[in-house]
């Protein structure tokens, strides 16, 4: 059971919500858009549900509203930032927009973002850079609950620790790879136990770590008040890259590592490394837009397979899901509408029903 709510709709009781939770409006109207942006771009795990566990963050004293990114170096084409527990979407946004700047004026950036709550859509920062003609490559950590076991482990041990690579296409839209180096994100678990549904066997394991297809057991309590796990994607090698970002994203940004049983406290904090580069300034720039766009039309000139119906790059799907959704509306299942409903309760707003 689900309803269908137009993305500005969603927009402006998202934002209700977060001014009522402390946020001033622009800040409030930022983290909205954002969040409806993954949404509508196919990734509810990272869109208006994310909402509740903010506003439980922010009622813990997890999550600082109106907090800005700190710079605490600056050596050129090295900036190191600290978030400050402020709203990812924001905090990241200003992180970007210094990060950005530095790698057209020198060719390069390493840009450390430590202790941000949750950043959503990391692809939003790639899409960032890539409009401006910069590639950039993002190694995130995820400091909230150990919800992913390693490979050979059976129990969970560290986050969904995303990845994301953003290479800009000449005169046509950009190659953007985004995804978490768990076999599917945790918000897609909480949405399908939100619609009591089960998935795909393969991606989890229980709290006694076994094999299961119930998402609930890595979304509410099990036996013992332990939680299942996600099992990490591409195997070994997925899970060398979700150490990577745990390395890359939580020890080298100084943001910190998961390394403690879970808890309970429901902030989301991500600590972010990201390297930017402006082809211009690496003088490859007209052999890069030429190569790039012969190796992705390559790509799409093969057969396609039975079961699909063409090759697409990266990015391809999100704008898809975006001029279809932009059309038709946002559904929302009614568990998760549910829990927005009761977190816009607990600051003191009535959302319509
Ligand atoms: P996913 O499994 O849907 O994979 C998405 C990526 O695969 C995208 O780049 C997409 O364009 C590409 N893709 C999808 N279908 C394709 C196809 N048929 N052909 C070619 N490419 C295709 O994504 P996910 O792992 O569920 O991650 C979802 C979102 O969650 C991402 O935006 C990620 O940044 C976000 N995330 C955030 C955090 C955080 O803590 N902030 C943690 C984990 C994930």
């Amino acid at each position: 059971m689900s309803k269908t709510i137009s993305a500005d709709r969603l927009r402006s009781q998202g934002a209700a919500i977060l001014v009522a939770a402390g946020s001033s409006p622009a800040e409030a109207r930022q983290v909205a858009a954002n969040l409806v942006m993954a949404n509508l771009s196919g990734h509810d795990s990272h869109g208006v549900g994310m909402l509740p566990r903010y506003v439980d963050a922010v009622l813990e004293g997890g999550l600082s509203p109106n907090a800005e990114a700190k710079l605490l170096l600056d050596a050129g084409s090295v900036l190191s930032l600290d978030g400050q527990r402020g709203y990812g979407q924001v905090v990241g946004e200003q992180a970007m927009r210094l990060g950005m700047a530095r790698a057209k004026e020198q060719g390069s950036c390493i840009l450390s973002l430590a202790q941000a709550h949750h950043l959503g859509r990391i692809g939003h920062f790639a899409e960032m850079a890539v409009a401006e003609g910069l590639v950039s490559m993002h190694f995130v950590n995820v400091k909230s609950r150990p919800v992913v076991a390693p490979w050979g482990g059976a129990d969970g041990r560290y986050g969904t620790n995303p990845c994301c690579i953003g290479v800009p296409l000449k005169d046509r839209p950009p190659f953007v790879l985004d995804f978490a180096t768990s076999r599917v994100a945790q918000g897609k678990m909480r949405v399908a136990h939100n619609q009591g549904k089960t998935v795909e066997p393969g991606l989890l394991i229980d709290e006694q770590g076994q094999p299961t297809t119930d998402p609930g057991v890595v979304v509410v309590p099990q036996s013992g008040g332990l939680f299942g796990a996600l099992m990490p994607f591409g195997e070994h090698k997925g899970f060398g890259l979700a150490v990577a970002c745990e390395l890359l994203g939580g020890a080298l940004t100084g943001g910190g590592t998961w390394h403690q049983p879970t808890n309970s406290a429901r902030a989301v904090i991500n600590s972010m490394l990201t390297i930017l580069i402006n082809p211009d300034k690496l003088g490859t720039q007209a052999a890069f837009e030429t190569e790039a766009l012969a190796f992705i039309d390559w790509l799409k000139a093969g057969p396609v397979a039975p079961g699909h119906d063409a090759v697409l790059i990266a990015g391809e799907p999100e704008r898809a899901a975006r001029r279809q959704r932009e059309v038709a509306g946002v559904e929302i299942d009614l568990g998760t509408w549910q829990e927005l409903v009761d977190a816009g309760q607990k600051v003191g707003v009535r959302l319509e029903q």
